[in-house]
């Protein structure tokens, strides 16, 4: 039976940690602030935003929040996230995706300070982390890595699949796993004959969105396996991209969905957020 991977208690115990600095940052008359712009009413943004702003209380972490209509114009944001750049009190600025259509979302990562962008997704900071030296990194992949570090799983050397190449999971895990010396393979929706190379991982990251997509027969036994996906299978239960009670008969660790990836997520940005306050009295 897999070890469980267990992100949530990992979460607290990062809070925990994170709670300690802010009150020696508040000591030296700092209040680590993150900015949150959330704009229209997709559900689920609120629901992630509403988990955010929880968790930042919870640590000591001001949040200021700012709800914008969906008709908001991209000029209105351009200008919101300049006065936020300027203000010396916000050491992070989060833009909660997906924005509505009529506003360019790499127009709005581009505008972000680099120095605030607590998501990481500004291409300096990508390209800070793709060269080995990291500044911001996406809080997703920095919270698996968080899980396999606390694990004290292996990198160097290990064949790491990756399913799933985006700009938030895939792409910038590939690099933090480089950086840690793991040999990786990026697969995504063009791979062919998908599990045969999943089969050879000695750990499997899923990010692809497909409801329990990884079965047994996908994973090599004794894998690590991490589940990064999040759907609503036939039945509406939440569930992630790999069969979990199959999986976990073969695998040696895996991410439970939910309590795995997710609540590592959330703790990342919290810390990204105090990290940046740090440096600013540094
Ligand atoms: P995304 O932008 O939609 O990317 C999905 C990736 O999967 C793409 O690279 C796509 O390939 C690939 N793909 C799609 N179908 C495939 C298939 N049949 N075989 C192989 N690859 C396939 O998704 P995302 O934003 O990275 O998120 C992925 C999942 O993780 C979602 O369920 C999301 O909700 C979840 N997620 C969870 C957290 C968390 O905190 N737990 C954070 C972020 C995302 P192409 O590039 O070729 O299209």
């Amino acid at each position: 039976m897999a070890i469980k991977l267990d992100g949530k208690k990992l979460s607290q115990k990062i809070a925990g940690q994170l709670q300690q600095r802010v009150t020696k940052l508040k000591e030296k008359g700092v209040s680590p602030k993150l900015a949150v712009i959330l704009i229209g009413d997709d559900p689920a943004s609120h629901i992630y935003v509403r988990n955010k702003r929880r968790m930042a209380k919870k640590i000591g972490i001001e949040t200021s929040d700012l709800r914008l209509p969906v008709a908001t114009s991209e000029e209105k944001l351009l200008q919101i996230i300049a006065e936020l750049n300027n203000d010396v009190t916000v050491h992070g600025i989060l833009v909660q995706l997906p924005l509505p259509p009529q506003i360019n979302e790499e127009t709005i990562i581009q505008a972000i300070d680099p120095l605030k962008d607590v998501d990481g997704f500004h291409p300096f900071n990508m390209g800070k982390l793709f060269m080995g030296a990291p500044y911001a990194i996406p809080c997703t992949p920095n919270g698996i890595m968080q899980l396999l570090a606390e694990y004290r799983i292996p990198l160097a050397g290990k064949k790491v699949v990756i399913v799933g190449r985006s700009n938030i999971v895939g792409r910038p895990l590939a690099a933090l796993m480089i950086n840690h010396n793991a040999t990786v393979t990026v697969a995504h929706s063009y791979t062919k004959n998908l599990f045969e190379l999943t089969r050879r991982a000695d750990i499997l990251v899923a990010a692809v969105g497909k409801a329990e997509l990884f079965s047994q027969t996908a994973i090599k036994s004794g894998a690590v396996v991490i589940d990064v996906g999040i759907n609503r299978n036939a039945a509406g239960k939440l569930v992630g991209d790999v069969d979990q009670i199959k999986v976990a008969d073969i695998a040696s660790y895996l991410t439970p969905v939910p309590g795995g990836v997710g609540p590592m997520t959330i703790a990342m940005l919290m810390k990204q957020t105090v990290d940046f306050a740090e440096r600013s009295v540094k």
